[in-house]
């Protein structure tokens, strides 16, 4: 065994075998992979193994769409042959409109990465699967790429080549410690001895916590039993002389495949069980969970009569393992939260189906950096303070009873809530608040206009309109407040601050004190990794914010390259929270509950200032997300509650009311601003995303420079623009392809109603000879091509004179 690698792969499922293979692809070839059993002997041994190309977000969809081909590519390999039924076809079932909207949306988001997805009525459903019925069935969304695998010969064969290519597997060779180094290098203990490296990955399925442990960390994973029994021989599928597509049922909450010439039938049944919340013998290896399939007759009946076929066969065979989820269903692969040069690659709930994908994306991301695609939706650093073990197998239950009901747009379910309050949570509940999510955080949506508002989940304009017109009029006209936790503040102090912080911004960022600036910072491949507001306190030090989710993300970010400047970082993120107060009143109400002078001339827009309001301390700016005049009074969380009682009482004279997240997005849309993951995506870099004036380029030097200058020369890819959607019925969703004479020529990246400037507002990363203002397109909405036509990015006061007062 060697005792000196670059990098050591824990665990032998696919996840582990797909990540080594990967980085030998990618050029790393002294690369070991450690398995405390025999290759396969977690989960993959017994997965269903299906492998869908189905996915909500286009990473997702490319990710599996890798996975097919390279799958394909090992079928065919005549050395080693992996059995693998591709194109057997598979339906996604559903019963309702909404449904059907859902999925007309995933095949216009699916199309921009090159799969086509096709939308079935109820009959041709029957058609294509002669074994169902059409009661309580409205239609489907296929996927011509749906099929299954061998889980074991595929991973044999990932290792395989992967030993070719350099790597060496060790099996029975069980991970027992994990040192760090001073260096961030690494020591691997095992069984069989020490192992040094550069880089540790944690691909241990159902016992990752185990192997998190040693170093100190805990995962947001839990882990669900999850069944599936394999039927005899169905005669109808002899006789149909095809194979079954595959199915998945939101209705009844099942999945069902071909095996041999019987069905394989999977349950997410609402009586489920989480498994080894206390701890796994370590002699659970190679094995199943007792058979309970008393706990699925919920399911099963729908299944049964969905194909009445089943009630003639026996069952063969009955499947029970562990199955690993999060708390929003996505796998975290990447980065290890506050460890260097340690990565995990878990929580894989269709690890097969993913698997090959994700396995490609982390071995980019740990020799590159950077994944081709953006990797957000599967970033470990997602989850902050609150991914702790009970939220996180309370989430994991409400998942697995919902497999496969994905969210609507705005659908925030119910468990595990709430987790992030602040003192003003239960009186913006007693206000009316609907409260959406922001990394754990309950922030206000709106307020309801009754106590029994519920508005349709769905694809369409709901009944929150006009609520959220009320709320866009009362802050153009007069005066709203709106509270927005867990912003995102990282103190940064000493006396290399501000060089600090220019060595990672692309632009000038005002040092001046008292001032704000916007700045922008890029990864090693000039692309955009994050955004900052700075602040620079009278007196020092420096406020670095962004967006709640960027929370370790961006400390992350900083802490790695603070190395040789003499700062101090510090995170303020839990300790303040901020309360807007925007509107054409907004310094009416500054001047009756501060007593500093807020007039233009001693307090311009973008600046910064110590005050109280009331008598709670404040940090204010004069910055504005909504483009009316506004302050973000930044207030620390103990004295929260008085701040908010004086701004309500001196507002009370103005007008002033509260609003939510749902206007604030409307506003900002209509200002041309951007949100951080949505809009501002580490695939392009500033000028495609249209942040050119946020770019210097005679600065001595930035982070992502030189890659910069060289995308720079070779044009952009694409162009983030605004388009105005001719539609007065449904917004554009994030992910919806932009279309031009029947080609993709782009992707919606946000979209809403502007209700200041009353028009349907998208924003699109589009082929940059379609970004011109006024050029016509298409956007592919719900299945219907809907006109949208490029404006100027900011169709309300592009002058900035509101905020400017
Ligand atoms: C019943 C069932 C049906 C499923 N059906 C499907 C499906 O149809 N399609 C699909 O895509 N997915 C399916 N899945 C999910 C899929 O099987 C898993 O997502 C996948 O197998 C997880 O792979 P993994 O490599 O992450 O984990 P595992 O397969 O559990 O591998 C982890 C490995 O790490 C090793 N290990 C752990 N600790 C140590 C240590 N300390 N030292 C060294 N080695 C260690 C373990 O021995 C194990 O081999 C199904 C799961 C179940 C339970």
């Amino acid at each position: 065994m060697k005792t000196q690698t670059r990098a050591v792969v824990i665990g032998g499922g696919i996840a582990g075998c797909s990540t080594l293979y990967h980085l030998t692809q990618e050029g790393w070839t002294d690369v070991v992979l450690v398995e405390r059993d025999e290759l396969t002997s977690g989960t993959t041994w017994h997965s269903a193994a299906q492998v869908t190309n189905f996915g909500m977000t286009q990473t997702m969809v490319g990710l599996k769409t890798h996975s097919i081909n390279l799958y394909q590519e090992l079928r065919d390999d005549a050395d080693y042959p992996v059995q693998y039924n591709h194109g057997d076809g598979g339906i996604r079932l559903a019963n309702t409109e909404a449904q059907m909207d859902g999925y007309r949306h995933f095949a216009s988001m699916a199309r921009g990465m090159g799969v086509e997805f096709e939308v079935l009525d109820a009959e041709e459903c029957a058609r294509r699967h002669p074994l169902i019925s059409t009661d309580n069935l409205l239609g489907g969304l296929w996927d011509g790429n749906d099929g299954d695998i061998d889980p074991a010969s595929l991973c044999q064969a990932l290792a395989r080549r992967a030993r070719k290519a350099g790597a060496e597997v060790y099996r029975q060779t069980n991970v027992t410690g994990l040192t760090q180094h001073k260096d961030d290098s690494w020591t691997v203990h095992t069984n069989k001895g020490d192992i040094d490296c550069e880089v540790v990955i944690n691909a241990c399925g159902y016992r990752v916590n185990e192997v998190g442990a040693m170093m100190g960390v805990h995962h947001p994973v839990a882990s669900m039993e999850h069944q599936y029994f394999v039927t005899d021989e169905i005669p109808g599928i002899i006789e149909a002389g095809h194979r079954m597509p595959l199915l998945r049922c939101p209705i009844s909450d099942y999945y069902c495949r071909q095996e041999k010439n019987g069905l394989l039938l999977g349950f997410y049944e609402q009586d489920c069980k989480t498994w080894g919340m206390d701890g796994i013998s370590p002699d659970f290896s190679n094995d199943l969970c007792p058979d309970d399939l008393d706990r699925v007759t919920d399911v099963l009946e729908g299944a049964f009569e969905r194909m009445p076929a089943l009630m003639d066969v026996g069952i063969k065979n009955i499947v029970n393992g562990p199955i690993t989820y999060t708390i929003d269903g996505a796998p975290l692969v990447g980065p290890i939260p506050g460890k260097r040069n340690a990565f995990c690659i878990i929580g894989l709930r269709a690890g097969l189906g993913e698997g090959g994908g994700h396995g490609w994306l982390l071995a980019q991301q740990i020799v590159h950096g950077e994944a081709q695609y953006d990797t957000w939706v599967i970033d470990p650093r997602r989850f902050t303070g609150h991914g702790n073990v009970e939220l996180t197998a309370l989430k994991a239950i409400e998942d697995y009873q919902n497999e496969f009901r994905f969210h609507f747009p705005h659908e925030h379910r119910p468990a595990g809530r709430p987790i992030k309050t602040t003192p003003l949570t239960p009186i913006m509940a007693a206000e009316g608040a609907e409260f959406t999510v922001v990394n754990g955080w309950e922030r206000v949506e709106y307020i309801k206009p009754a106590p029994d508002f519920q508005p349709t989940l769905g694809f369409h304009f709901d009944e929150t309109f006009d609520v959220v017109a009320g709320e866009v009029d009362v802050v153009h006209k007069a005066v709203g407040l709106c509270e927005v936790n867990g912003f995102n503040r990282i103190e940064v102090d000493g006396p290399d601050r501000a060089a600090f912080l220019d060595h990672l911004i692309c632009g000038r960022v005002t040092k001046k004190e008292g001032k704000v600036g916007l700045g922008y910072l890029l990864n090693d491949h000039g692309c955009i990794k994050a955004e900052a507001t700075v602040a620079n306190l009278p007196g020092g030090p420096v406020w670095f914010g962004s967006a709640a989710a960027a929370e370790w993300h961006d400390m992350d970010w900083l802490k790695r390259h603070a190395d040789g400047f003499d700062v101090s970082i510090r995170s303020l993120t839990n300790d303040y929270t901020i309360l807007v107060l925007a509107g054409p009143k907004s310094r009416d109400v500054m001047s009756a509950v501060s007593r500093a002078d807020w007039s233009k001339a001693a307090f311009p827009w973008l600046s910064v200032r110590h005050a109280f309001i009331g008598i709670a301390p404040a940090v204010v700016m004069s910055v504005s997300f909504s483009g009316e005049m506004a302050y973000e009074i930044h207030i620390p969380n103990n004295q929260l509650y008085g701040a908010y009682l004086a701004l309500r009482a001196a507002g009370e004279a103005h007008g002033l009311k509260i609003f939510g997240a749902r206007a604030v997005e409307s506003m900002r849309l209509e200002k041309g601003f951007l949100h951080w993951k949505a809009d501002q995506l580490t695939e392009f870099d500033p000028f495609e995303t249209g942040l050119d004036r946020f770019v210097k380029m005679d600065k001595d030097d930035f982070i992502g420079k030189a890659a910069l200058q060289k995308r720079q020369a070779n044009g952009p890819s694409v162009k983030l623009v605004s388009l105005q959607v001719d539609s007065m019925t449904t917004p554009a969703h994030p992910g919806a392809s932009v279309m031009l004479d029947g080609k993709v020529v782009g992707t919606v990246s946000s979209g809403d109603w502007g209700h200041r400037v009353g028009m349907n507002i998208a924003y699109a990363f589009v082929q940059p000879d379609q970004a011109a203002e006024g050029t016509a397109l298409h956007i592919d909405m719900l299945g219907a091509l809907v006109p949208a036509k490029v404006i100027p990015p900011a169709p309300f006061d592009p002058e900035m004179s509101l905020p400017r007062g």
